[in-house]
């Protein structure tokens, strides 16, 4: 039997301190705890056993939290759990998230040999005022630093993330940290628009009711800065291959691209999600509970056809690769034009997106007005 490529997501819960605008599942976590959920981790690993022969694993991911506030050992331990468990004959791309607050060269020399070829650096600000507000446990110097370390110690392939619209930015502090991010020539950037999430400390302050929301850049700052990451990564050689997502030809995400294209992965850890033979489940997200029982997990209802398509249109669209209408026949077994003819010839006459031959994809003005098409898919 042909094995089923998938990707394997590996879920690190822990940070050195909470970041003020986040709400992903993490916090602080001492030496003690993280070495406990390693073991558990472990425990989950095994019990894929039987399931995992029949995949290969292509994409490897950490992401968290903060996974380098894991030892290389660790690190090892795990990969070495997954090795005995799930084929990782056929690696393509091995990725850990790192937080420059994190590292020394021996940490990023140990991660190197377990294997993983590509670094995420959580960099988000070249402006030390603007990485204090956030709540970030390191100066942009020490950005620099990792990244140089990371070169010396034979990563090629290494990602930055930036987020605009940050309080009280302005045009020209944004512009300065995309040229201080260019410079550093990463192969990939990831850019984001900061989003005020109910329950983080920073929706007390800048949340609908916050005391400081007013010093949030208006819709039209915000969009100017999209507008200007656009031409500044474009003008440096990066091309956009996601709506959020950039890279220099050749060095797009395997293992995100994988979820927008629709490829099963397991998730592991706390909280994590899984895509497997067609079901979509969560992993607990209580610590104490994972511990107790790193197999139990929620199975999400039934997804029904119609949702699948219109998940298959909006994450493909999300690609600047665009969707085929071949392959939407491939996996719902019905002709595109009967579900979405009417709706997509609306969209191309609106210019919002564009058709050529049996692709569909997004037009510049389509990705910057995502949300509003996807809204007609859903
Ligand atoms: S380092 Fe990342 S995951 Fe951790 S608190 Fe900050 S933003 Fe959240």
């Amino acid at each position: 039997m042909d094995k089923k490529p998938c990707g394997i997501y590996v879920h690190i819960p822990f940070c050195k301190q909470k970041c003020r605008y986040c709400d992903f599942l993490s916090a602080p976590g001492d030496s003690k705890c993280i070495r406990e959920y390693v073991s558990v981790l472990k425990k989950e690993i095994g019990s894929y056993r039987k399931k995992a022969s029949e995949y290969e694993v292509k994409t490897l991911y950490f992401g968290g939290g903060t996974p380098s506030v894991l030892e290389p050992e660790q690190i090892s331990d795990v990969v070495e759990t997954l090795k005995e468990t799930f084929d990782l004959g056929g690696l393509e791309e091995f990725t850990i998230e790192v937080n420059p607050g994190t590292v020394t060269r021996e940490k990023l020399l140990g991660y190197r040999k377990t294997g993983a070829d590509r670094l995420s650096v959580g960099i988000q600000s070249a402006d030390d005022d603007e990485l204090r507000l956030l709540g970030r446990i390191h100066s942009f110097e020490e950005a620099k630093e990792c990244f140089s370390m990371a070169r010396e110690t034979g990563f090629e392939n290494i990602s930055a993330d930036v987020i605009s619209a940050l309080p009280k930015q302005t045009i020209e502090n944004y512009s300065r940290t995309l040229d201080s991010i260019i410079a550093l020539k990463p192969e990939h950037i990831s850019s984001y628009s900061l989003i005020i999430e109910p329950g983080t400390p920073f929706y007390k302050e800048y949340g609908e009711e916050g005391p400081k929301k007013n010093d949030l850049p208006d819709e039209d700052t915000d969009r100017k800065m999209y507008a200007l990451t656009k031409e500044k990564l474009l003008k440096a050689g990066y091309h956009r291959y996601e709506i959020s997502n950039y890279s220099l030809p050749g060095r797009e995400s395997k293992h995100n691209s994988s979820y927008w294209t629709g490829r099963e992965y397991f998730g592991l850890g706390l909280g994590a999600s899984s895509f497997v033979s067609g079901v979509r489940y969560s992993n607990v997200r209580v610590l104490e509970e994972y511990a107790k029982d790193p197999t139990k997990r929620i199975i999400e209802e039934e997804t029904d056809q119609k949702s699948l398509m219109a998940e298959f249109m909006i994450l493909g669209l999300r690609m600047t690769a665009g969707v085929s209408k071949k392959e939407f026949k491939r996996r719902f077994g019905v002709d595109f034009e009967d579900v979405y003819g009417e709706i997509t010839e609306k969209l191309i006459k609106e210019k919002v997106i564009t058709e050529e031959g049996d692709n569909l994809r997004l037009t510049d003005y389509g990705l910057d007005v995502s949300n509003a098409v996807f809204a007609e898919y859903i």
